[in-house]
């Protein structure tokens, strides 16, 4: 399907490595002229050659991170937020500080992005913006309270605009991932084999062959899903939160 993004511009924050890098790639392949960030220089370089991108080094979660990615590609005409997912642990443990960073890096920075994003985009009468959120929005992860809590709230906070922008054409939305096999599910993976005493190679086994599809996401599967809610025929796709989890939130809605 051609999607008809050849020519846009766009920001894909966190992209040096897993899912934002496989949103980065498909929107590339697009020809979208993308511009992605991340905090490891050698990584973030290696990544944009690879995909043909241009990149931005930053921490996303800062005013000045976001500043250097705006200040790269002022204009995006496609936006797609990302950062790297908090800690697991007991809600009890979590105190101020950490649900501070949380909610600044899940829920107000994306949105101080799509602030400085947004009125532009209505302007030009095309607009893109996907955040990349989790399935803890649908099905609140156990050790994952500082995750629900900022990635429910980035969520809810932009459903009205979602709606009062629609009309010019500029959608917001939300991917939501399952299990994906990238660096962060082997860390979350990790943490939990720490607390049962298996390996971690059991664990992210067991994750894989507990999910209805029989296994873990791939990026690509991501960053496809991300291209086709960036494209032009998805105009009318409007404040929804797409689920990619293999089938493993079980729902009829
Ligand atoms: P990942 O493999 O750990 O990759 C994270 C990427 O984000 C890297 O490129 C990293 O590069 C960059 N990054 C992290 N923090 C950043 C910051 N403050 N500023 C700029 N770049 C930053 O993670 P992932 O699996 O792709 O996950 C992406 C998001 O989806 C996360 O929020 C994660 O919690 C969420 N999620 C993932 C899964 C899954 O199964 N993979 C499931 C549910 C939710 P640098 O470290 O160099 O900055």
């Amino acid at each position: 399907m051609e999607l008809g993004l050849a020519g846009k511009r766009a920001i894909v924050c966190a992209a040096s490595r897993g899912l934002g890098k496989a949103c980065a790639a498909a929107l590339a392949r697009e020809g979208v002229e993308v511009v992605i960030t991340g905090r490891d220089v050698t990584v973030l370089e290696a990544t944009a050659a690879e995909i043909g991108a241009r990149w931005v080094a930053g921490d996303i979660t800062t005013a000045e991170g976001r500043a250097a990615a705006l200040a790269v590609c002022p204009a995006p005409d496609i936006l797609v937020n990302n950062a790297g997912g908090p800690p697991p642990g007991d809600f009890r443990d979590f105190d101020d500080a950490a649900w501070e960073t949380a909610l600044n890096a899940n829920m107000l920075s994306p949105m101080s992005l799509i602030r400085a994003v947004i009125g532009p985009m209505v302007a030009r009468g095309f607009g893109r913006i996907v955040n990349i959120t989790s399935a803890s929005v649908r099905s609140p992860g156990p050790a994952l309270a500082l995750s629900n809590g900022a990635r429910t709230g980035l969520t809810a906070a932009v459903a009205a605009l979602a709606r009062d922008v629609a009309k010019h054409n500029v959608t917001i939305n939300h991917l939501l991932p399952g299990p994906f096999m990238t660096d962060r599910q082997v860390s979350l993976a990790a943490a939990a084999a720490k607390k049962t005493g298996v390996t971690v190679e059991a664990e992210l086994a067991r994750r894989a062959a507990e999910n209805p599809a029989g296994r873990m996401g791939t990026a690509d599967e991501f960053g496809a899903a991300c291209a086709f809610l960036c494209s032009a025929q998805a105009g009318f796709i409007v404040g929804q939160s797409l689920l990619l989890d293999g089938g493993a939130f079980n729902t009829v809605f």
